[in-house]
């Protein structure tokens, strides 16, 4: 009967982690000697992971909402505004089955060439076109290519939008292999990372074709995936 108490007070330190309690990560270690069991819990509880998707919605999106409801995983959509009005119906399904919308602004410019009311013309015009086809205002930006500056931050945050970064950069728009794009997300992968991929912006069969061992490998390694 050993095991199975260590393993209730292991799920018993799980949950009050997942209920947001602070608790020191060293307290058990001190309290009591560790077991295996309980280690396993509470890695599980904290190892969290974010799939991100940029420069959609297009035709691959829906290969990639396939995948993500066949293995029941959220994921973040950052979206352009000028692809959302060809793509209306695909962009509603990513509401719908329960994904996170981003504006990723509206034809991707380098922000930090654009003048102030550029930016917030690029930032607005995407999030009145989003709500306009999903009926959901954003609450979360992306930089297209990561670019910013103090300067356009401001402009973001003046927007009430949060500014989403990442911490894995697959690389999965140079089309370096779906074995490749699979091993860099899994090898990056840490606890509240979030993985950049590419669900629109050109050929996106690799990373579509990629996206299921991605996901089967994070879930062999114990993560949890999150919205962004
Ligand atoms: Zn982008």
């Amino acid at each position: 009967m050993k095991l199975s108490k260590n393993l209730a007070a292991g799920f018993a330190f799980a949950s009050l982690l997942a209920s947001g309690i602070a608790v020191s990560a060293s307290a058990p270690a001190q309290a009591a000697p560790v077991t295996s069991v309980e280690v396993v819990q509470l890695a599980a509880a904290k190892k969290t992971i974010a799939l991100t998707f940029d420069d959609g919605p297009s035709k691959y999106t829906p290969q990639v909402l396939d995948i993500l409801k066949r293995n029941n995983v959220k994921a973040t959509f950052c979206m352009l505004g000028n692809n959302v009005g060809s793509y209306a119906a695909t962009a509603r399904r990513v509401v719908r089955e329960g994904h996170r919308l981003c504006n990723h602004s509206r034809s991707h410019p380098n922000f930090t060439k654009l003048s102030n009311s550029a930016a917030r013309n690029q930032i607005t015009w995407t999030q009145n076109k989003i709500y306009s086809v999903t009926k959901v205002k954003p609450k979360v930006f992306r930089f297209p290519y990561g670019a910013s500056n103090s300067r356009v931050r401001t402009v973001v945050r003046d927007q009430n939008l949060r500014i989403l970064g990442w911490t894995v950069d697959t690389r999965d728009w140079s089309r370096p292999g779906t074995s490749t794009i699979t091993s860099r997300a899994v090898k990056g992968a840490r606890n509240g990372g979030v993985i950049l991929m590419h669900d629109g912006g050109g050929n996106r069969s690799q990373t579509v074709a990629s996206l299921n061992a991605t996901i089967k490998q994070l879930k062999a390694k114990g993560y949890t995936f999150v919205l962004a």
